[in-house]
């Protein structure tokens, strides 16, 4: 989260929200009245079910070069730790026999059509959002996971709840959002908000090497007991081209996710 995610395609995901539930309407209003007279809400992608089929699994670490996502004094960074938990999902996901596809691999910006694309490029995939979160006030905390399409929200409920088993991970439970990156995939598609940078406490336990691992290991964990038992194959990991700074295209929308 960060302050251009107030954007077209968080605008009424966000108003949802309960960190933003104080937004001033002064946003909200000029943005619905934007969209009533430009039409220029995208429609949903055609979900192809493959919830209990998927081979592969786009990993997608929120943010990247420019875009920093939130940031506060104890957490860091979210497109740091978001690509850290990113790279720890992968080998696990690999390791169970899984290919893996993330959307980028180092600090640099992926625009969300770019994301989208990389994964309706695939087979027989899911895709997974890595972000942090943030909120107005420091003692909001806790994880929580959207969805769009209703052939994620299994893979979603599994996420959340294996998350939240970890010792003192608290759930703010599982939400459908109208974020770019899940309304435009053609798979079934979660995002995962790992907790909060703004509550000082839980941004630094963010921070360590050792929640993200615990984050990483859960996330994958649910990812591979969704899917039930794969037959033996060669799994295969890749960076997709399409992410490089080069085929990007043209300037980014600012939303983030
Ligand atoms: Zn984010």
């Amino acid at each position: 989260m960060s302050s251009i995610e107030r954007s077209f395609d968080n605008a009424s995901a966000e108003s949802k929200r309960a960190p933003h539930a104080l937004r001033p309407l002064w946003f909200a209003v000029p943005l619905a009245t934007l969209f009533a007279l430009a039409g220029c809400e995208t429609p949903s992608a055609t979900v192809k079910n493959t919830s209990h089929t998927y081979r592969t699994v786009v990993i997608d670490a929120g943010h990247g070069g420019q875009d920093n996502g939130t940031r506060s004094r104890w957490g860091g960074t979210e497109k740091a730790a978001a690509l850290d938990t990113a790279l720890r999902i992968a080998p696990k996901l690999r390791a169970a026999g899984f290919n893996t596809v993330l959307t980028r691999n180092g600090d640099y910006f992926v625009p969300l059509d770019g994301r989208t694309r990389i994964s309706n490029h695939q087979e027989n995939a899911i895709f997974v959002s890595v972000h942090f979160n943030e909120g107005p006030n420091r003692k909001a905390h806790g994880v929580e996971t959207y969805y769009h399409s209703p052939f994620a929200q299994e893979l979603a409920d599994r996420i959340e709840s294996t998350v939240t088993s970890l010792p003192g991970v608290a759930s703010r439970g599982v939400k459908t959002a109208n974020y770019r990156v899940l309304r435009n995939n053609e798979y079934p598609a979660v995002l995962i908000e790992g907790g909060f940078f703004s509550n000082p406490k839980e941004a630094a336990r963010c921070a360590t090497p050792a929640y993200r691992e615990a984050l990483a290991s859960s996330i994958a964990n649910a990812i591979i007991s969704e899917r039930g038992p794969l037959q033996p194959a060669q799994s295969s990991s890749a960076v997709a081209t399409t992410a490089s700074p080069a085929a990007a295209g043209p300037a980014p929308l600012p939303a983030t996710r």
